[in-house]
């Protein structure tokens, strides 16, 4: 929308595609994991995570108007300190942001805050290009609102561009894929396309469980919890069931690490209230990311020194 620096068309590229590494970053809750998901729940095939590639936590290929694009999410790129999970997030975000092609800087439509400003260090620091995502314009009653933000914006960093979406409402992904699309080099695709397996599925389906986990739990539970996909099985329906169309369903196994006996009988609730809950929430995004049904089964296990094990990391595919 707003647009300092020429960009070039997508006439340009159609000689030959473009591809490269694509960061997202920002503050907590600013929406990265909701772009990511539903970048990738609309038309991103999931690639496998390849041995040189194992310093991003995550990455989602999207296939778009010639172009590759390999997004990165950069997690806990504000955690400091910690345990080995913590440190482990910490060195993937710089490190992420170290190697890619462009980062895209999410902020909130409500305005600049000052975490925002840790994160724009880091994109300078790390001399990498950059676009201002502004996110969650949907809450804005009145877009000209947006206007003195950009120009904000605009004196903050030597942002490429300003693209406004809302993640959460699919408003503006496709124009934004087109901007990403046109900042990234020349080059053939990085991964091919029919290199697609169900395991960085796992890592998603994972974090969003885990973030209805600690957003229902809140101080309850140590930023330490984490979830481990067991399974994900496709399984039809039963076509004469009640409300069973034939359609595919997707089943998931899911436990959730505590620390402690005490965390685990809250992260149970009542009867199993709030772990129905925490499933029910991370349901509507699952579907949504693997665009059909899904059948969330979840546990609560303790295990003391979680995020503290190697072992632990590694059984999540934290080499
Ligand atoms: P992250 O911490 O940056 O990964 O942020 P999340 O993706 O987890 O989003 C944090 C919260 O903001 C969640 O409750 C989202 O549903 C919400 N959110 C994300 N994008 C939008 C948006 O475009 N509009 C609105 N209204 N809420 C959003
Ligand atoms: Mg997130």
């Amino acid at each position: 929308m707003a647009s300092d620096a020429q960009a070039p068309t997508s006439q340009d590229t159609a000689s030959r595609g473009r591809a490269g590494y694509a960061a997202l970053a920002g503050r907590p809750n600013v929406g990265k994991s909701t772009l990511l998901n539903h970048l990738l729940g609309r038309k991103l095939s999931i690639t496998s995570r390849k041995p040189q590639t194992t310093r991003h936590a995550l990455m989602g290929v999207m296939n778009h108007a010639g172009a590759q694009i390999v997004f990165v999410d950069t997690p806990g790129i504000h955690q400091a300190q910690g345990k080995a999970l913590n440190r482990y997030m910490v060195g993937q975000a710089a490190g992420a942001l170290a190697g890619v092609d462009l980062a895209l800087m999410l902020v909130e439509a409500s305005g600049w805050r000052d975490a925002d400003d840790i994160v724009r260090q880091r994109i300078a620091s790390a001399e990498v290009p950059c676009l201002c995502v502004v996110n969650k314009i949907d809450r804005l009653g009145n877009k000209e609102r947006l206007l003195p933000l950009i120009d904000t914006l605009r004196h903050k960093h030597p942002f490429r561009e300003i693209v406004p979406v809302s993640a959460l409402r699919n408003d503006g992904l496709e124009h934004l894929a087109d901007v990403v699309a046109s900042h990234l080099p020349e080059g053939d695709p990085i991964f091919p396309e029919d290199e697609v397996t169900d395991r960085p599925l796992q890592f998603l389906v994972a974090e969003i469980i885990r973030e209805k986990a600690v957003r229902r739990l809140g101080a309850e539970l140590p930023h330490q919890t984490a979830v481990v996909v067991d399974s994900i099985k496709p399984r039809r329906e039963d076509k004469g069931g009640k409300g069973g169309k034939g359609r595919p369903c997707t089943e998931i196994h899911a436990v959730l690490y505590v620390e402690r006996q005490s965390q685990k009988r809250i992260a149970i609730g009542n009867g199993g209230a709030m772990l129905k809950s925490i499933g029910q929430q991370a349901r509507k995004d699952i579907e949504m990311l693997i665009d059909g049904k899904a059948m969330i089964t979840l546990w609560v296990k303790v295990d003391p020194n979680w995020s503290d094990r190697r072992r632990a990391l590694q059984r999540l595919g934290y080499a």
